[in-house]
């Protein structure tokens, strides 16, 4: 099993345990004990030190959508422009 962070192998613990720790609020899926310590559990003290609520869903996974949702409100924007244009320049044709 991959960590969901650092995409390393999940090293297996003392116990036979093989899958890692929650890796929330970092990321929905599974990490690694040394992201585990190094990341998330100081993330959580740090919404837990600033009273505000551990996110339900990964940061990780919220910026990923964010981040396709900026690239498709571009790409709609982009074609609105050019509709707009091509509407402006059949608009100057007929005038002539
Ligand atoms: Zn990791």
């Amino acid at each position: 099993m991959k960590c969901s962070i650092c995409t390393n192998q999940i090293d297996v613990q003392s116990n036979g345990w093989e899958e890692g720790h929650c890796a929330l609020p970092l990321s929905n899926g599974r990490c690694c004990t040394l992201c585990n310590d190094t990341e998330v559990v100081p993330m959580r003290m740090a919404f837990i030190q600033s009273g505000r609520s551990i996110p339900k869903e990964g940061l990780k996974e919220i910026i990923d959508s964010q981040r396709k949702a900026r690239a498709l409100a571009n790409v709609s924007l982009k074609h609105i422009t050019r509709e707009v244009n091509l509407i402006k320049k059949k608009g100057k044709l007929r005038r002539k």
